[in-house]
């Protein structure tokens, strides 16, 4: 049987001599493997398709549910993120966001939408490519089931001012007097840039990198998923400073 699939290649590994297995997440299908033939040999004419970040319409044969790349036209490489290193690091993020959190098979075509969007946006925006992945952090957490509570203090729902606390177990903000055991004080322009964010305003580099500190941190806690691209951009930025 053949099939026709929308998919982004989140990472491959080598299979035999010449042939890969690719992890896809598709529009379709959800997540999902397949073989890809002799793309390790050069100029093998497929070998577009077993690139990270390879954005095209798959052509599979499908036998016995196993799926064996037979084409594909590319619609998006997002070449730029290639060619500097926050680019990649911030795509790189995007994409081990979604390994981590799409189960195989389910389809999820909210996340496909925000990942295409994201992508576009670090490999070709005019803005900080940060920004574009706070904007999906913040986006794709939520469709995840784990988003964070932008709107005041989470207990008393009030606006905060002054200090502000961050509880990494509900996702939420706390005023001084609601913080608890487990809160922790995190600097106030994190929380307005966060905001900013959501709110499609842009901030800068500065506070971006604050906001993905603070996102970092959240991912390991509550759903104890470390990315490492994420842990790589933050140590560039520690690097820069
Ligand atoms: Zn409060």
């Amino acid at each position: 049987m053949e099939e026709k699939l929308n998919g982004i290649v989140l990472g491959g590994v080598s299979y035999g001599e010449n042939d890969k297995i690719l992890n896809i997440f598709t529009l379709e299908k959800g997540t999902v493997s397949a073989k890809i033939k002799g793309v390790k040999k050069g100029g093998a004419k497929l070998k577009f398709a077993a690139e990270r970040f390879c954005f095209a319409e798959f052509v599979f044969s499908v036998k016995s549910d196993k799926r064996t790349v037979t084409g594909a036209s590319l619609i998006d490489s997002f070449y730029p993120v290639r060619e500097d290193l926050v680019k990649f690091y911030c795509a790189g993020t995007v994409i081990e966001f979604i390994k981590r959190f799409e189960i195989e098979n389910i389809v999820s075509a909210d996340m496909f939408a925000l990942t295409v969007s994201a992508l576009k946006k670090i490999a070709y925006g005019n803005d900080s490519p940060r920004v574009a992945l706070i904007e999906f952090l913040l986006s794709a957490l939520k469709t995840v089931g784990y988003g964070l509570n932008l709107e005041g203090c989470h207990v008393c729902g009030n606006h905060i001012d002054g200090r502000i606390f961050f509880d990494c177990f509900s996702g939420g903000f706390s005023c001084e007097n609601h913080k608890d055991g487990f809160s922790r004080e995190i600097n106030y322009a994190t929380y307005l840039a966060l905001r900013n964010v959501e709110d499609g305003e842009t901030v800068g580099e500065f506070n971006a990198v604050r906001c993905l500190r603070l996102l970092d941190f959240y991912l390991i806690n509550k759903p104890e998923e470390k990315l490492n691209s994420l842990k790589e951009l933050l140590q560039l930025a520690t690097e820069e400073e």
